[in-house]
């Protein structure tokens, strides 16, 4: 499935689709470069969730947990990551395979313990579209099995 957007608000309303629709367990990844709205897209998931608190980029403690919503959120920004053994540390497990969502910015830098069962969120910018333009891509095996 693939959503245009123009504007951070039309970002944030997908976002919000996809956190009123989200299920317990569900892990989305969400890939792209620096800018291109993956805080802004989680902002709408928490939003859908009913998530009431301000979301912000957990960039220095790989995961922020948000427990005020209809279902856990669960926000890993892995960037910073040096070894998987700190995923270990913090007990990912308990995460991925728990009843809330995990939505999981730069998830390529943890490939190796992630599940199969996955969502992936890839948001992409073409300039030659305009600044604001975004490309917005889900793909995965519960989306295409639905
Ligand atoms: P990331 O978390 O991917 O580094 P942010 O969500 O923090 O990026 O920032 C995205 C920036 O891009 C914000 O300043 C936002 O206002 C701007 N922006 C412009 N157009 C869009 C759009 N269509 N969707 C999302 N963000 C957009
Ligand atoms: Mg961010």
């Amino acid at each position: 499935m693939i959503i245009e957007t123009n504007t951070p608000q039309e970002t944030f309303c997908v976002g919000k689709k996809i956190g009123e629709n989200a299920r317990p367990g569900q892990i989305y990844t969400l890939t792209g470069d620096l800018g291109v709205g993956k805080t802004v897209f989680t902002q709408g998931v928490a939003a859908g969730l009913g998530i009431t608190e301000p979301i912000s980029s957990p960039t220095f403690t790989i995961i922020q947990e948000y427990e005020t919503g209809r279902l856990p959120l669960y926000h890993f920004d892995v960037y910073r990551i040096g070894d998987i053994e700190e995923m270990e540390e913090i007990g990912y497990d308990d995460y991925f395979f728990g009843q809330g969502i995990c939505l999981i910015e730069w998830a390529n830098l943890i490939e190796e313990i992630l599940p199969e069962n996955l969502i992936q969120i890839t948001i992409e910018k073409d300039l030659e579209k305009g600044f604001d333009y975004r490309r917005i891509t889900v793909t995965g095996n519960e989306v295409n099995s639905k």
